[in-house]
């Protein structure tokens, strides 16, 4: 947004809506004031009355322009928009405009209508009803003060049919209004819900269901933006593949609820060794992998030296109890002329050679 346009619509996208709103009115209310002008030149509407109510509209309006621009509406927390407010000093409006037409009040009935509807848009069912009511009444009110006051410009039977007309098009009017509202909170709600849903397709796009650490996608992606990294800007990158010892046996013993609590408990303490700038993820089954970004392979080693240790007292008791868990694991470090597939199958050599030369080792290509 230019500078400008933020000066007239304030930054805060909330105002900027209000603000929006207001200088649709003012333009409406502009126009208006150049067809009651039109209706003086027509010799329907008395000049000094016309422009009384042209200052007041122009008055107003500016007032309402202040307040929303300085923040002041923000104080009515209920209708920050001064939505109420804007609404009643435009009927008012409206029914000195239909006073001052005379024998052209009955297109006047057109601009209330369109006045009261646009109003309505957002309002419950309980204030559209009550917005009808009053509208209808000050509007036969007027009728019946201009026919009273001013016969010859007011005929009665005119206004009669006038404000039956009006009772029955207002409400129907308001009717439409209530249904776009309805409409237009179920897309607000068909939003949120929607809203919920991408949240947890994210989620799911990045985390593994069952440990709460990265998934495979996540770590492959991580992975490769990590090696476009390194065409720039070369730093040394290690990558660890770990596979649990002998885990298909806690499986065998416990059972496959308790093999999953295993899974789950070990990416819980791994994920709490692990440094913030290393990245943990399941590769799959009951085997994990560590990026370790901008550190060489001895720093890594100690990384997963101590995670072993940290393993090695992990409280499983009450899963079983003489269970113990390790893992095996191939540590590489990437060299430039790796790709990142060839750096993985060079991890995962290194792992099953740790598997063949005892397991509960790290073993580093
Ligand atoms: P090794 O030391 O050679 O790695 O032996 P192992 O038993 O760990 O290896 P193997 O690959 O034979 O078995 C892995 C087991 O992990 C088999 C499979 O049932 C189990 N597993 C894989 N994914 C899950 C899972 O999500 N939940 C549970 N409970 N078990 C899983
Ligand atoms: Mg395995
Ligand atoms: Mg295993």
């Amino acid at each position: 947004m230019t500078l400008l346009a933020e000066r007239v619509f304030s930054s805060d996208p909330a105002q900027q809506l209000r603000l929006k709103a207001w200088w649709f009115a003012t333009c409406c209310y502009g126009a208006y004031a150049g067809l009651a002008f039109v209706q003086v030149a027509l010799g329907l509407s008395p000049l000094w009355p016309t422009v009384g109510l042209f200052m007041t509209v122009l008055f107003t309006s500016a007032a309402f322009y202040v307040a929303l621009r300085s923040g002041w509406n923000l104080r009515f927390k209920h209708d920050p928009a001064l939505a109420f407010g804007q609404l009643v000093v435009g009927m008012l409006y409206f029914y000195c405009m239909y006073a001052l037409a005379g024998l052209a009040s009955g297109a006047v009935i057109i601009i209330t209508a369109s006045h009261i509807a646009y109003s309505m848009f957002g309002m419950s069912v309980a204030q559209v009803r009550r917005l009808v009511l009053i509208s209808l009444f000050a509007l036969g009110v007027t009728i019946l003060l201009c026919s009273w006051l001013a016969p010859e410009r007011f005929p009665w039977r005119v206004q009669i049919v006038t404000y039956l007309y009006a009772c029955i098009v207002v409400p129907l009017i308001a009717r439409l209004a209530t249904q776009v509202t309805s409409l237009h909170e179920r897309l607000r709600a068909q939003r949120s819900e929607l809203k919920v849903a991408l949240a947890r397709v994210q989620e799911l796009a990045i985390w593994d269901d069952l440990t709460q650490v990265h998934n495979r996608r996540h770590l492959m992606e991580q992975m490769q933006a990590e090696f476009r990294k390194l065409a720039r800007k070369p730093s040394p990158l290690c990558v660890a593949l770990l596979d649990i010892d002998f885990f298909k046996s806690v499986n065998d013993r416990y059972g496959h609820a308790a093999g999953d609590e295993v899974l789950r408990r070990f990416a819980a303490s791994a994920k709490a060794i692990v440094r913030n700038t290393d990245l943990l993820g399941r590769w799959g089954g009951e085997e994990f992998m560590v990026m370790f970004p901008d550190t060489p392979t001895p720093q890594a080693e100690v990384a997963l030296q101590r995670l072993r240790g940290h393993l090695s007292r992990l409280e499983l008791s009450d899963i079983a109890t003489d269970l113990k868990l390790t893992f095996s694991a191939g540590l590489v470090q990437v060299v430039p002329e790796d790709t990142l597939e060839a750096a993985i199958e060079r991890a995962d050599q290194a792992m099953y050679r740790a598997k063949t030369g005892g397991r509960n080792r790290t073993v580093v290509e």
